[in-house]
C-alpha cells in the first residue's frame, strides 16, 4: 500500500499508538511517524524499541507539520492535549482519537480544534489486557472493526483518507452517530468490563475460598474473568466516568435479568435457565460465524505445562 499521510504524530505511546505504529510500518502507510509521551520513562522506552521514526520531548514538536494526529491517551485527559496541541496544528490537518467513548471525547476536545482542522473521533474495537509501549503488535486491528463518528459537517474528503489508513491498519470501517455508539459499546464492552471487575472483586473478598483456591481452579471460568479485570484501571477508570449514562442503563438491565436467573434458581425453574442458556449459545455462535473469535475450545489457548 502507499503512503496516506507524509507525517503522522502519536500522541500517548501505549497498546493503541504503538500497534498502530508497528501496523502502519508494517503497510507504509505514512512517509515519517512522530510520537509524544507525558512520561520520561515511555518517551526513552520507545526511542529504545525503535517505537516512531522520532520522539519528541514535546507535544507542539510531535504535532508540528503533522497530516494526521492521533490522540490515544486516556479518554479523561483527552481535552487537556487538545488544548495543547491546538496552536501547533497544520491547516488541513486531520485529528483523530482512539478513545473507547465518543461524546464526551467529542465534548472536550471539538471546541479546541481551529478552523481548517478537521476533527474525525475514530474507535477501533481492538486491544488486550495489557497497556504501555511494549504492549503493541502490528496485527492488533486485522480483522477487527473500526468505528469512525463523524461530526456534522465533517469534510467527507477528511473522512475517506482516514476510512482508507484504517483499512491499511488492517480493520474492517464503519460509520456510527455518536450516541448510538457509545449505547453499543457499553452493551459490548464497558458493562461486560464491570461485571468481570465485579466478579474478581468477589472471589477476592470471600474469605470462605482460600485466595490459593480460586487461583488454582480458576480454568472452570474464573480464569476468564481475570483477564478483562487485568485491564489498564486508569483507561477503564476514564470509560466509565464518560459514559455515565449508557453504562448505567445497561447495567440496570443487567440487574434485572440476574434476579430473574436467581429466581428461577431458587425456584426450581430448570426450563427458564435451559431456554435462557439455549438464546446465549446462539450469540456466541454469531461471533464465531461473523469472524470476530475462533471456534477452537478454550478460545484456542495452548495448554500451559507447570
Ligand atoms: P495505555 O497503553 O495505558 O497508554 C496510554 C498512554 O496515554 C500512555 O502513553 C500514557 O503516557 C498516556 N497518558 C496517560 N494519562 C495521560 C494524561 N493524563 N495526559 C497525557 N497522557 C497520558 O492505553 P491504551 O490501551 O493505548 O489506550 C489509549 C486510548 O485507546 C484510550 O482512550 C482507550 O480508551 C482507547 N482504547 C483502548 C483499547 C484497549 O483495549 N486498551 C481499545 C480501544 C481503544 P505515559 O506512558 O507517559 O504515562
Amino acid at each position: 500500500m502507499s503512503v496516506i499521510y507524509n507525517k503522522v504524530a502519536l500522541v500517548g505511546l501505549g497498546l493503541i499508538a504503538s500497534s498502530m505504529f508497528w501496523a502502519m510500518k508494517r503497510r507504509g502507510l505514512a512517509g515519517t511517524v512522530s510520537g509524544f509521551a507525558r512520561s520520561a520513562e515511555t518517551r526513552d522506552t520507545a526511542r529504545r524499541i525503535g517505537l516512531c521514526d522520532t520522539v519528541c520531548d514535546s507535544l507542539a514538536d510531535a504535532v508540528k507539520d503533522a497530516d494526521l494526529v492521533v490522540l490515544a491517551v486516556p479518554v479523561g485527559a483527552m481535552g487537556e492535549v487538545a488544548a495543547e496541541i491546538a496552536p501547533h496544528l497544520k491547516p488541513g490537518a486531520t485529528v483523530t482519537d482512539v478513545g473507547s467513548v465518543k461524546r464526551a471525547v467529542i465534548d472536550s476536545v471539538g471546541p479546541h480544534i481551529p478552523d481548517g482542522v478537521h476533527f474525525v473521533p475514530g474507535h477501533p474495537l481492538a486491544g488486550t489486557e495489557h497497556s504501555g509501549p511494549e504492549s503493541g503488535f502490528a496485527t492488533l486491528f486485522d480483522n477487527r472493526w473500526c468505528l469512525l463518528v463523524p461530526m456534522p459537517g465533517s469534510d467527507p474528503a477528511a473522512v475517506a483518507t482516514l476510512r482508507t489508513y484504517w483499512e491499511g491498519l488492517g480493520s474492517y470501517v464503519d460509520e456510527m452517530e455518536v450516541d448510538h455508539h457509545d449505547l453499543v459499546l457499553a452493551v459490548t464492552s464497558h458493562a461486560p468490563h464491570l461485571i468481570a471487575y465485579t466478579m474478581v472483586g468477589v472471589a477476592d473478598d470471600l474469605n470462605r475460598v482460600t485466595d490459593s483456591e480460586v487461583i488454582k481452579y480458576s480454568a472452570t471460568g474464573f480464569r476468564d474473568f481475570t483477564r478483562i479485570a487485568a485491564s489498564d484501571p486508569t483507561m477503564w477508570r476514564d470509560v466509565f466516568l464518560n459514559n455515565k449514562d449508557a453504562t448505567l442503563e445497561i447495567l440496570g438491565r443487567f440487574t434485572e435479568e440476574l434476579f430473574a436467573l436467581q429466581r428461577a434458581i431458587r425456584t426450581g425453574d430448570g426450563a427458564l435457565l435451559q431456554d435462557y442458556f439455549t438464546r446465549t449459545r446462539a450469540i456466541r455462535r454469531g461471533i464465531i460465524e461473523a469472524g470476530q473469535d475462533t471456534d477452537a475450545p478454550d478460545f484456542g489457548r495452548a495448554k500451559v505445562e507447570r
